[in-house]
């Protein structure tokens, strides 16, 4: 697959350190979005994106950084993601960065979370599959 993912959305997910397979397709969502929502992530210093593979036995802390508005946002993804299909892990992706971006709340006050990433998600184009 040719990508076209600009080299600064590349170079910012790398500290992230995702899963190689989980980083590409990041990428390809951040690429993706509209200008404004993805600098209000980007240029958001108490962001951060991470991977874990879970398990029955294991504890996962999620990293969190802070920041003077108290706890940063945070978007993490299962490693299971990597097998399934790559429309699946774009929507996952878009829906949890939509979450970020709307800091887990709606689009208006009364808005349901869940109906307002899938709805963000679905307008930058990664429908629910
Ligand atoms: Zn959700």
């Amino acid at each position: 697959m040719i990508s076209a993912v600009p080299p600064d959305i590349d170079h910012w997910l790398r500290p992230f350190a995702l899963d190689e397979h989980l980083h590409a397709q990041a990428a390809e969502v951040l690429a993706s979005l509209p200008a404004d929502v993805r600098s209000d992530l980007m240029s958001d210093p108490a962001f951060t994106m991470c991977d874990y593979e879970p398990g029955p036995d294991r504890v996962f802390h999620v990293p969190v950084r802070l920041s003077r508005r108290g706890a940063g946002r945070a978007v993490v993804l299962k490693r299971t993601l990597c097998r399934r299909p790559i429309e699946f892990v774009r929507w996952v992706i878009a829906h949890e960065l939509a979450h970020a971006h709307l800091r887990n709340g709606g689009r208006w006050a009364g808005d349901d979370p869940e109906r307002a990433a899938d709805a963000l998600a679905a307008g930058w184009g990664f429908p629910k599959p």
